[in-house]
């Protein structure tokens, strides 16, 4: 290309390269290897169409588009399109939210050691569904099986791929072709599309509505018993609460009345708290939520909750309760197409493990959870002087974190949070930047302030949250 100095005049679209001549410019061939010949040649059409675009309506004319081929520009400019593409798949982010389960953000991040094992099951071939000693096939949950049991007291307990699939599961293995009892105050829609009359239909039960929104009593489901009926249901109501003249059935009414007229009884409990004697109490931070063991204590036969939500492991929908319910559900070819991967009943073994080993406040969420504001104190302060450094406006004020996913509604984490100001920018183009940044950092816009909550770091996310505010292009301090 003619380097001189005058400006450049006449045709832009002379001086458009074709894709081959993209593809040739030696910048660009050092992406091939890492991007693949046929993707490189579609982001060099979309290169030459988009400033084949930017011609057509004015914005680029012969001096701007010499500008941009000038030295390594076609690579610099190529490399760009593969960050963008790049940018759009799952990768690690930041949460600085306040909201622990972030479903956004893909709620619990597992302990290390967890990850570790899940690392190993992914690259690895795995004892899975063999037994070692005697060569003989053998099922895949069975070491969790065991370990739920001693956990929560279920005696059999089965994953699936998430808590909806649970639900699922329960329904369509032990009512399908037949009916179902609800309570009105119980058919709610969870976030995410999760509606229980949607769930029993998909699942080809027969949903059979008893009580008011407000109150269902144990005599509400008897007189709706029927020589149809399969399944006795409760589903916690997640994220929606009724207040005031309210009264729901006891599970263990709903248990009893189950037994008494040979009909299964089954308990979605959603983010399902699981706590060990070696644990500190998570009660108080996330509000009545029932355990999982007290739940299966009044009789129920089923009681289903997410791995990923108060657990604090990977993504799963587990499954406790009697032998004879669990055995049911095994039987559901259902069952077959809703089962965990090796990957997942690994992270799930190795987080009861560590529950069970006493270390079940080591997980992130559990800490998370329990932090008080004592414990924020120096981190949010380290943040504040850093900030304040690079030339933000950093306020410390009392604020208010969730536990998140539906677990705990109205449950606020007290604690202190950085109200953070940048002369250069509103709130929303503050955290448009930070969403759009390496990595991406997730935070709250609250009034004329982004609001940073530094319950919801992870280890090693303070230095990498900083190294993003400090290159933010024009950030306040630069
Ligand atoms: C969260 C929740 C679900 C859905 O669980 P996933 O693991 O997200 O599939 C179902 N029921 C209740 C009561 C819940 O709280």
């Amino acid at each position: 290309m003619d380097s001189s100095s005058k400006p450049t005049q006449g045709n832009p679209y002379r001086l458009l390269p074709s894709v081959d001549e993209v593809l040739r410019d030696p910048g660009v061939m050092t992406l091939a290897p890492s991007v693949g010949r046929a993707m490189l040649r579609t982001f060099a059409q979309r290169l030459v169409e988009s400033w084949r675009e930017e011609i057509s309506v004015g914005s680029l004319d012969a001096q701007g588009l010499e500008n941009r081929l000038a030295g390594e520009g076609l690579g610099l400019a190529m490399g760009a399109l593969v960050d963008q593409d790049r940018a759009r798949g799952l990768r690690r982010a930041i949460n600085v939210s306040g909201v622990v389960l972030n479903t956004g953000l893909g709620r619990a991040p597992v302990h290390v050691e967890v990850a570790a094992r899940m690392e190993v099951a992914a690259r690895s071939f795995c004892v899975l569904e063999v037994d070692r000693l005697s060569g003989e096939r053998n099922r895949r949950d069975e070491r969790l099986s065991q370990l739920l049991g001693r956990l929560v007291g279920c005696e059999e307990g089965i994953a699936v791929n998430n808590n909806a699939g649970a639900a699922l599961l329960t329904m369509h293995a032990l009512a399908s072709g037949k009916e179902a009892i609800v309570s009105r105050g119980e058919l709610v829609e969870i976030g995410g599309s999760f509606r229980v009359p949607e769930v029993m239909t998909a699942a080809g039960v027969r949903m059979v509505e008893v009580g008011a929104t407000n109150r269902t009593r144990i005599a509400d489901y008897e007189n709706a018993l029927t020589a149809e009926t399969g399944l006795l249901m409760k589903v916690h109501p997640s994220n929606f609460r009724v207040v005031g003249f309210t009264s729901e059935v006891q599970p263990a009414e709903l248990a009893a009345l189950g037994k008494q007229h040979r009909v299964a009884s089954a308990w979605d409990l959603g983010s399902g708290l699981v706590e060990a004697n070696t644990m500190r109490p998570l009660g108080a931070s996330v509000g009545g939520e029932t355990e999982v063991a007290d739940a299966l204590a009044s009789g129920i036969d089923i009681v289903s909750f997410s791995g990923d939500k108060l657990l604090g492991g990977p993504q799963a929908g587990l499954i406790v309760g009697s032998a004879e319910a669990v055995a049911r559900l095994r039987q559901d070819p259902m069952y077959r197409a809703l089962r965990c991967d090796k990957v997942t009943l690994a992270g799930l073994e190795a987080t009861l493990e560590l529950i069970l080993a006493g270390r079940g406040d080591e997980l992130p969420t559990r800490r998370m959870l329990l932090a008080t504001g004592d414990d924020l104190e120096g981190v949010s302060n380290k943040l504040k002087d850093a900030l304040v450094d690079l030339g933000f406006q950093v306020q410390i004020v009392a604020g208010e974190s969730q536990p998140g996913s539906g677990s705990a509604p109205g449950i606020f984490l007290e604690g202190p949070i950085l109200r953070v100001t940048d002369p250069a920018r509103s709130p929303a183009g503050l955290a448009a930047a930070l969403r759009a940044s390496d990595p991406p950092v997730f935070a709250r816009v609250q009034g004329n302030a982004l609001l940073l909550d530094p319950r919801t770091l992870l280890q090693g996310d303070q230095e990498d949250l900083l190294k993003v505010f400090a290159s933010l292009p024009n950030s306040a301090g630069a």
